[in-house]
């Protein structure tokens, strides 16, 4: 079985658009838009999938995606605290019908309501109800909720211990994904994406985080930021400031995801980063669309690379495909059974 830990519902009916269109009016002036003024049928929700992500799982032969709202829409600056939590449970909710009406395609991850400027605790029975009542599997915890002006305490402050807390008692692991820039001077995907990785990687160096919370997990998405590339510097960083060798220090916490586009980054990956922390994922339908001139593949299709990286060992690519996210995300393995389905 190949599991895709990382999707974004990015084909989402346009009423969701309108829906946030209006609230975010709303919120501007203070105000609060009924959920209810938000309808969508499962036939728009089927439309919205067919011929994008179910058709990519098709053609790429990849089974299962672990699918969470687009993580630009999160949009944790809009409005306040009340505003992050109604659009948060709204988009939650739009995941978890899609995970109903595809139980063999798609399990959850939610979108948590946090809001500049507010404690983490707000975020705990979002997390709970979505774990508990919906099935979720894990969640995305935005390390910037401000939009890429880093208003945030450290992701290793004890602010955050909350919801560590609880996320540690439910088992479920958090991809650690920032969601839409509001700095004209740092594009969304290209560089807050990829320095919000690189960010909360270094702000775990400098932590003794897993020390309090030894079973705690993250996903760091995108290769890993910059992180890999640059691990002789990040090892040597932990080492000045005392940390002991970053294998003992995260990697017993910290994972790395596939989404890197082209062959010569998942080679990389594969030879700095030990194989059990890396968990293969697209980020389909997302980041980068299109076909690569130089290979005649779509960018996003990393299936691809990973098949053709000459030292990996049938072995290895087990636990990169399936193996290290049914270990990372520990309720997996119940949800595919619950959909009949085996790893
Ligand atoms: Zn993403």
């Amino acid at each position: 079985m190949i599991i895709d830990c990382h999707g974004h519902y990015t084909t989402e009916p346009q009423q969701l658009h309108d829906f946030r269109k209006k609230q975010t009016e709303a919120a501007s002036k203070h105000q609060q838009l009924a959920p209810g003024d938000l309808k969508i049928t499962d036939d728009q929700i089927r439309e919205s999938l067919e011929g994008a992500q179910l058709k990519f799982q098709r053609e790429r032969g990849t089974d299962l995606t672990i699918f969470s709202p687009r993580a630009a829409g999160m949009g944790h600056h809009i409005g306040d605290v009340e505003t992050s939590i109604e659009w948060s449970r709204l988009c939650n909710d739009l995941i978890h019908r899609v995970c109903t009406l595809y139980p063999r395609n798609f399990i959850g991850v939610c979108q948590l309501p946090q809001s500049p400027g507010v404690a983490p605790f707000e975020c705990v029975a979002e997390l709970e109800r979505c774990v508990t009542q919906l099935g979720f599997v894990g969640c995305n915890l935005n390390p910037d909720p401000s939009g890429g002006f880093w208003k945030t305490k450290s992701l290793a402050d004890r602010e955050w211990y909350p919801l560590y807390e609880k996320m540690v008692e439910l088992d479920v692991p958090a991809m650690i994904h920032v969601s839409a820039s509001c700095n004209a001077c740092v594009h969304g995907t290209g560089a807050h994406y990829i320095n919000g990785d690189t960010t909360a990687f270094m702000q775990l160096i400098t932590a003794d985080l897993f020390k309090d919370f030894p079973t705690l997990k993250f996903i760091i998405p995108h290769g890993g930021g910059a992180v890999p590339y640059h691990w002789g510097r990040y090892r040597g960083l932990a080492l000045n400031n005392g940390k002991p060798e970053l294998t003992e220090h995260l990697l017993k916490n910290v994972f790395f995801d596939t989404c890197v586009y082209h062959l010569p980054g998942i080679e990389l990956l594969t030879k700095v980063i030990p194989i059990e922390n890396i968990l293969f994922a697209s980020e389909m339908v997302g980041a980068v669309r299109g076909i690569d001139p130089m290979t005649g593949h779509e960018f996003d299709d990393t299936k691809k690379y990973v098949d053709k990286v000459s030292w990996l060992s049938a072995a290895d690519k087990a636990k990169i495909f399936s193996g290290n996210a049914l270990r990372v995300y520990p309720r997996l393995g119940a949800r595919l059974k619950a959909a009949g389905l085996s790893a």
